[in-house]
C-alpha cells in the first residue's frame, strides 16, 4: 500500500501535480515574502501589517548554485545521515525574489548555469513508517 505523501513543512507549499510555495504578500506595497510574513511589513517604506496568502511562481531563473557539503540550518530539513545535494537560488518568474532550495536527484553545479530555466517540483525527502515526507525542489525545465 502507497504512503501517504505529506509535506516536510506544514503549510509552506502545495502538494499537486503542479506544486506551488505559499509565500505572503503585503496588502499595503505588494511585497512578496518566503517564508510567509505576517506580522509586520520588512519594506522600510511601509507600514503594513496585513498580508495574504499567495501561491508564488512555480518557474524562475537560476540566480546562483553551490553544493551543500554541510547540513544547512532550519528550515531545511535534510536526510539523516546527511548526504551533499546541491542548492540553487532561482529567481522567480512573476515576483523576481529569489528562493532557495535544492536542486533535484542527479543534478549537479556542472549542470546549472545562471538564467537556465527552473520549475519546482516535490521529492520524497525521507519517509517514516507512516509517510512519505515531501519537500520543494528546482529542476531544469525540459
Ligand atoms: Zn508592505
Amino acid at each position: 500500500m502507497a504512503k501517504q505523501q505529506v509535506p516536510v513543512l506544514e503549510g509552506w507549499f502545495t502538494i499537486d501535480d503542479r506544486p506551488h510555495l505559499l509565500g505572503t504578500r503585503c496588502k499595503s506595497c505588494g511585497t512578496y515574502y518566503f517564508p510567509k510574513q505576517s506580522v509586520f511589513c520588512k519594506n522600510p517604506a511601509c507600514n503594513g501589517e496585513t498580508f495574504e496568502e499567495v501561491k508564488l511562481s512555480r518557474t524562475g531563473k537560476v540566480w546562483s548554485f553551490t553544493n551543500a557539503c554541510y547540513q544547512p540550518p532550519e528550515p531545511y530539513v535534510s536526510p539523516d545521515p546527511f548526504e551533499p545535494y546541491t542548492i540553487v537560488a532561482v529567481e522567480l518568474e512573476k515576483e523576481k525574489m529569489v528562493v532557495m532550495g535544492q536542486a533535484v536527484e542527479g543534478v549537479n553545479v556542472s549542470d546549472l548555469k545562471a538564467g537556465l530555466e527552473m520549475e519546482l517540483v516535490l521529492e520524497t525527502l525521507f519517509e517514516d513508517e507512516e509517510s512519505e515526507k515531501l519537500t520543494w525542489k528546482w529542476k531544469p525545465v525540459a
